[in-house]
Formats: structure tokens, sequence, C-alpha cells
């Protein structure tokens, strides 16, 4: 993909974020675009960085690290938006500023101690994967799970819990996901709530449903077909 179409396809994004938060009343500063570069080439994530982004997500560690080399020098946040394994936390750890897909309160202990161990200074970044549907295939922590969990991870010295993440069931009709992202937004209030934080962030929307996930409360959406075309199957 040339430069010119990451640029077209940014604006195109943009255009959409802004009717989202116009219709929502909310201010576009709220809204963080995380570009998800998996399976692109790290000519492309230097492209999109080029036109502006500054948040990028990878799905996998082993990828993630072919590409760093490549990416050095850039000023960006990295995030793994994918499943995490519990042999792969130490390498989590110390090669992303965020994990957004935290679904089990082991893992995030295993990330709070493999965080100490790399020198790092500052807490790690995180975000509770929920399980919105009731699909069994689906990652991401029960609901019935999740206040607990929520507390033991918020209390982890080398992790800052820092809102909720979820990937709902994909649908044809953006508007059929409208109850799932208005379920994460609901539950990421009502811990709040219950446990005294913050919780700013809920990240939730992809290219083809993310001004829904707008209208519904995301402060971070998360598009990768839509900046950088379609990927190929792997
Ligand atoms: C791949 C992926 C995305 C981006 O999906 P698109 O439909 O290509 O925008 C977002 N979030 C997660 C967790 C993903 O794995």
């Amino acid at each position: 993909m040339t430069q010119t179409s990451v640029r077209e396809n940014l604006l195109r994004i943009q255009e959409r974020i802004a009717g989202a938060v116009a219709r929502s009343g909310r201010p576009a500063e709220e809204i963080t675009l995380i570009g998800v570069s998996k399976t692109h080439p790290v000519s492309a994530i230097r492209e999109a960085y080029e036109a502006g982004i500054r948040h990028f997500g990878e799905n996998r560690i082993q990828e993630w690290e072919g590409k760093r080399a490549g990416t050095e020098g850039l000023d960006a946040t990295w995030h793994l938006i994918g499943h995490l394994q519990s042999n792969k936390t130490a390498r989590a750890a110390r090669l992303f500023h965020s994990i957004d897909s935290v679904d089990d309160l082991a893992i995030a202990e295993r990330l709070d101690r493999a965080r100490a161990e790399t020198g790092i200074s500052g807490k790690l970044r995180v975000l509770i994967e929920v399980r919105v549907a009731k699909e069994e295939t689906k990652s991401g922590m029960g609901i019935e799970e999740l206040s607990a969990a929520a507390k033991k991870i918020a209390d982890l010295p080398r992790l800052q819990l820092a809102g909720l993440m979820c990937i709902p069931p994909f649908l044809e009709k953006a508007e059929q996901v409208r109850p799932y992202f208005r379920r994460l937004k609901d539950l990421r209030d009502e811990l709040a709530a219950t446990l005294g934080l913050a919780l700013p962030v809920v990240s939730m929307g992809m290219s083809h449903d993310f001004e829904v996930a707008i209208e519904e409360g995301a402060t971070e959406v998360r598009v990768g077909t839509a900046l950088f075309g379609a990927r190929d199957i792997t």
C-alpha cells in the first residue's frame, strides 16, 4: 500500500470519528485511534506514523519481536491486543507499553512479576478484556469474575489497571453490536464506582463498527483494515 493511501484511509477514518463524536456530543480528543498493524510490514507502520498515528496494536509477540527493530526511533505507544499465553508474559512485559488483552488474574500476576524483572521504571498499563457475549470460543474474562479479579489486579504494584476492552461477536451490521458496546461501558462505570478507581479507558470498536462504539462511549478504537487495507489470511 502506498503512503498516500494510508494517509487517505486515515483521513476517511478521522471523518468517521468526527461524525460519531458530533452525534454523541463528545470531544474528539477523548478518542485515541490505535492502528492495528498485525500482519502488515514495518513499512506500513512507518507510513502510518508519518501520517500521524502514534498508537499501534499487535496481536502476536513473535511477530512484534520481528518487526520491532524496524520501528526504532518512532515515538509511539505499542499495545498488545491479542491473547497472551502465560509462557510469554516476560516478553510481553518488556516489549509493550500496554497489554490491552488481560483476560485472567493469573496472567496479570505473572505480568506484574515479569515487569519488576525488566527493570523498566513505571507501571505497565493493562486493560481487562471482557467476554461481553456468552460464546465459549471468544477470549476474555467472564463478567461474573470481573469484579473480584479487577480488584486484585488494581492492587498489583507494577501494573496500572486503566480500563476495559472487548471484542464483541462479528455481526454484519454494526448496529447489532451496539448492545455489547453498551454493556462494556456499563461494566466499566459499575466497576469504577464499586472499586473507587478512575478506569478511564474503554477500548472497543474495529474497522466496521467503531462509530457505534464511539457513540456508546469508546475512548480507544482499534482499527486495522480501514487503515492498512485487507490482511492476508494468516
Ligand atoms: C485485528 C484486530 C483489530 C482490527 O480489526 P479490523 O477489523 O481489521 O479493524 C482490532 N482488535 C483486535 C483485538 C484485533 O485482533
